[in-house]
């Protein structure tokens, strides 16, 4: 589904991505790890084309996001992403947060983009809140929406970056709960998390990143179990 290849990137001199490769299978979980500042938000971006890369190639479910003439709205329509900071917008109720995009990029009807709108709010939980603007809702009940925004596209694949790292311990989990339903529902995701609970739980594949380069990737029982890389260990020894 995701074919991340000899990938680098450079701002100016510095170079964030060393030649990184890695991919998603169809109905996996890759959970990307390490520390702050070694380009997982980065790499991320790079899948939907919200970051341009200057060497290697991706493939999207077999579309070339590098290519100039890769269709960006139908692109980032298929490949859902879920932000730190939740990027609902301010001045828009919930309902219309979940429609906006629906109507403008998949011509759906006000009624079917509400429909499915409805459906997914529903699923996260938070049903009774349609009609509330962003910032009646806490952090982790407008993260929720942010995620049933980008289910309402149908998305192909997911891409998480620290979903909850912005937020307040006690709601990290109900934002947890929904990636862990969707991640068993067969979604195919990509997910920046520091949350190792939620990788010992669902995720297929673990990819520890440093410095710009993906250092190893390992099944996640292996990696957490027995990493390979100093560099690894250092890192599960201070969060772990
Ligand atoms: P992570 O998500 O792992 O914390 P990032 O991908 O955000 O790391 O950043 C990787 C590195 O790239 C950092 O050193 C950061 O300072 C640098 N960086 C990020 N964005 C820019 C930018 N627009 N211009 C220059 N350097 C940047
Ligand atoms: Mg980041």
């Amino acid at each position: 589904m995701i074919e991340i290849k000899n990938v680098s990137k450079w701002y100016g001199d510095f170079q964030v991505l060393r030649n990184c490769s890695t991919s998603v299978e169809k109905g996996e979980v890759v959970v990307i790890c390490g520390p702050s500042g070694s380009g997982k938000s980065t790499l991320i971006k790079t899948v939907n084309a919200l970051e341009p890369f200057q060497s290697g190639s991706i493939f999207v479910n077999g579309v070339d996001v590098g290519a100039p003439s890769v269709d960006l709205p139908k692109l980032r329509s298929h490949v859902g992403m879920v932000f730190q900071h939740f990027e609902l917008f301010p001045h828009l109720t919930i309902c219309d947060n979940l429609t906006l995009a629906q109507m403008k990029v998949l011509k759906r009807t006000r009624d079917e983009a509400i429909e499915r709108g409805l459906k997914l709010l529903d699923r996260v939980g938070l049903a009774k809140h349609a009609h509330k603007f962003p910032m009646q809702l806490s952090g982790g009940q407008q993260q929720r929406v942010a995620i049933a925004r980008a289910l309402a596209m149908d998305p192909i694949c997911m891409l998480f970056d620290e979903p909850t790292s912005a937020l307040d311990p006690e709601m990290i989990n109900e934002v947890l709960d929904v990636m862990v339903e969707l991640a068993k529902e067969g979604m195919t995701m990509m997910v920046v998390t520091h949350e190792m609970g939620f990788a010992r739980k669902v995720a297929d594949k673990v990819v520890f990143m440093d410095a710009g380069e993906i250092v190893e990737e390992a099944p996640k029982e292996e990696f957490f179990s027995t990493p390979r890389s100093e560099r690894a260990q250092a890192f599960l020894a201070k969060i772990l």
